[in-house]
């Protein structure tokens, strides 16, 4: 028959019975459109069905019980093709009533003398259970559990409808359901087939099955999304219309003799992983990632010298104009005594000079570009770019950064990121990357000393910040975040300023920073703060993650308990900067358990990777500071916390699959192949 040739699992859903116009649009509406979307749209969570006796029940409760039909079952029907089917169980110690309504056909199961189990709504008034399900094959079992899978629906479909839909696509579709998992990793985990997975995590015969089923799609989704993100990885560093920037080695080195400081050994490393790329004919596409204070910059302005050294032009772009400029101070000094050009271009830039620096980086006069989103223009025209750096990157969107690096041809590409996240998160989130990280800090640092006080303490505080600034240091006071409302949020740190600024009038000057100063104006006030216009700084969140001011060694975090860990860390990086110890009070009265754990965490730990790993830990991955906006794929199953070794695994099996000769060949992974090169993965968002 022609109409089975075409029976595929990506079969719109609409081919299933049942399914007219108005089920079509809410199943729609649930990311529902094919028999495989409707197949792995799975429970989100479990009735667990235990079977208990009377007097455990409550009122209204979901139970199961377990008895012997007394009575012959009988069916009444009433009104318009509606229903009621009922008979007596006896139970040890009481005999009750069961019915079903609307499922007459339920009658040729039910035979008198017989032991039966059956899911219902316990009425205790009555004495009766209403019905849902009849249980088990074998209800004599006492070891016998069950569950009933709980979907997430919406106004149009029920529960009920999802389940039936379900049964009808699994009988005709379950042998069409893919195997794409080779063998080897079948084998190596025990696996049971995707099919029996997929029947199974709906309809589970025992825990153990659910369990197994659970395993084989967990491991499925991430092996799916990995080699998908490994696939990009391999044909990038297979091609080779990159870029292989040949510099000289001992040029290099004589530049890296004339910084100021001597590099770590992890900035060596790090350095040797990028000179490495750079040499190479494939794009380098790399994230390097470092504590807040690690020196990261350092490394980028070495990468960006190698380039120049071959003739290539470089940029740097960061997130805000303060950064921007820093960045700028800092290398125009390093380059002082060398032959290579910088130059800074912002939103601020005059019109003359802009059109002397675009003429200049056109011709090739240029070395390097600094600057902010200004540098993504279409007017901003490279002559040779080889490399590009993105500062903080993960406050850009990936089309921004896209559009840099479409400024040259295919060049390498740098991103930095000062939010170190756990291992997992990276791996997922930038799999396709290569990964460079910085884990120690420069020797010589004292450990910022954190503090955990009651939200009462603030004159204390204040107190205390006050003998920091009588040894001509500054001071930041970060006010919460209040997720209702950012007009909450200014209200309070208008307020904290206010009386901060009373209780130090006469003696020190203090700032207030926050969300609702246009840009131009926050970067006035820290910069005037850098120049130590004002001692104090009382600010919002918004407060630059960059922002450099060494002089500032106190930092009063209010409401603490609200910030995440990582948060917590890149806020109090601020401070710890220069040479002499700093210090960070976190005033909060936390309610929860969770919230105390926290605070205690932050007083023991300045390590931003370890912090990261307890942040997704304690809050979930969906609240992990700076990863919202990172494209985080929604799993329809696993979850990288809970499940991270499974992550891990699939990882690195994807990436030995690529790294064997006979994988685009060999017929055993042909399932595989198509499904990655045509198909979908279950996860429906790739960034
Ligand atoms: P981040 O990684 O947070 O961007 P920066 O690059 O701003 O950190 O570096 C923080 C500070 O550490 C800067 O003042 C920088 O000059 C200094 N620094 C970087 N590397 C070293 C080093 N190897 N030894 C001493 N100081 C260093
Ligand atoms: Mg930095």
């Amino acid at each position: 028959m022609e109409e089975s040739n075409k029976k595929q699992i990506d079969n719109k859903v609409e081919v299933l019975p049942g399914v007219g116009p108005k089920r079509l649009e809410a199943l729609h509406s649930l990311g529902i459109f094919t028999i495989y979307d409707l197949l792995t749209h799975f429970p989100f969570r479990y009735e667990d069905i235990q079977v208990k006796s009377l007097d455990e029940i409550e009122d209204q409760e979901k139970v199961t019980l377990k008895g012997k039909v007394v009575t012959q079952a009988v069916v009444n029907y009433y009104g318009n093709r509606k229903s009621r089917l009922s008979f007596k169980l006896a139970m040890e110690d009481a005999v009750v009533s069961v019915s079903f309504f609307n499922q007459p056909y339920l009658k040729s199961r039910i035979h008198l003398e017989e032991d039966i189990a059956v899911f219902g709504k316990w009425d205790s008034l009555r004495q009766n259970l209403a019905g849902f399900k009849i249980l088990g094959s074998d209800p004599s079992s006492d070891e016998q559990k069950d569950f009933e899978s709980v979907y997430h629906v919406n106004k149009s479909i029920k529960q009920q409808t999802i389940i039936n839909l379900l049964k009808a696509a699994l009988e005709s579709y379950y042998d069409l359901i893919p195997e794409v998992i080779p063998e080897e990793f079948n084998q190596h985990y025990k696996l049971m087939l995707h099919k029996d997975a997929i029947r199974a995590i709906h309809f589970p015969q025992n825990e153990e099955e659910f369990q197994q089923a659970g395993r084989q799609i967990t491991y499925q989704e991430f092996f799916l999304y990995q080699m998908k993100l490994q696939l990009l990885r391999y044909k990038r560093k297979k091609g080779s219309k990159g870029t292989a920037v040949l510099y000289d080695v001992s040029k290099l080195k004589e530049f890296i003799q004339t910084l100021p400081f001597e590099l770590t050994e992890g900035q060596k490393q790090v350095v040797n992983e990028i000179c490495r790329d750079l040499r190479e004919p494939f794009e380098m596409n790399r994230l390097l990632q470092g504590d807040v204070g690690s020196g990261k910059t350092i490394v980028a302005v070495i990468s960006l010298v190698a380039a120049a050294l071959e003739g290539y032009q470089g940029a740097l772009m960061a997130p805000t104009e303060i950064l921007a400029e820093q960045h700028y101070q800092t290398i125009s000094q390093l380059f002082e005594d060398t032959n290579f050009s910088v130059a800074l271009l912002t939103g601020s830039t005059k019109v003359k000079e802009r059109k002397q620096i675009l003429e200049d980086l056109s011709l090739g006069n240029l070395d390097l570009l600094i600057g902010t989103h200004a540098l993504i223009q279409d007017d901003v025209i490279f002559n040779n770019l080889g490399l590009v750096v993105t500062d903080e990157q993960h406050r850009f969107g990936v089309n921004q950064r896209q559009k840099l690096n479409e400024k040259g041809q295919n060049p390498n590409v740098l991103y930095m990121t000062a939010t170190p996240i756990p291992r997992t998160l990276a791996i997922t989130l930038m799999g396709e990357m290569d990964v460079s990280t910085l884990k120690q800090l420069p020797a010589g640092r004292i450990p910022i000393r954190t503090i955990w006080s009651k939200s009462e303490q603030m004159e204390s505080s204040l107190e205390f910040i006050e003998k920091q600034l009588l040894q001509k240091r500054q001071a930041y006071i970060i006010t919460p975040l209040i997720e209702e409302s950012e007009l909450m949020d200014l209200k309070n740190a208008k307020e904290v300023h206010e009386r901060v600024s009373s209780y130090y009038q006469g003696r020190w000057k203090v700032g207030l920073l926050h969300g609702r100063q246009k840009a131009d104006e926050k970067e006035q006030i820290m910069q005037a703060f850098k120049n130590n216009e004002y001692q104090v700084l009382v600010s919002t969140t918004v407060i630059e993650v960059g922002l450099n001011v060494p002089n500032a060694t106190v930092m009063v975090i209010q409401d603490a308990e609200r910030f995440g860990l990582s948060q917590l860390h890149q806020l109090r990086g601020r401070v710890g900067r220069g040479s002499v110890e700093s210090f960070c009070i976190l005033l909060a009265n936390p309610k929860t358990e969770n919230g105390k754990e926290r605070m205690k965490i932050m007083t023991s730990s300045t390590d931003g990777f370890y912090l990261s790993q307890k942040d997704l830990e304690l809050r979930g991955s969906g609240d992990l500071f700076g990863v919202k906006q990172s494209g985080m794929p929604d799993f329809k199953y696993g979850d990288i916390v809970k499940n991270a070794n499974v992550l891990d695994a699939a990882h690195s099996d994807t990436i030995y699959l690529l790294s064997k000769e006979d994988f685009f060949d060999s017929a055993e992974y042909m399932p595989l192949r198509e499904y990655i090169l045509n198909g979908q993965t279950h996860t429906k968002k790739l960034q």
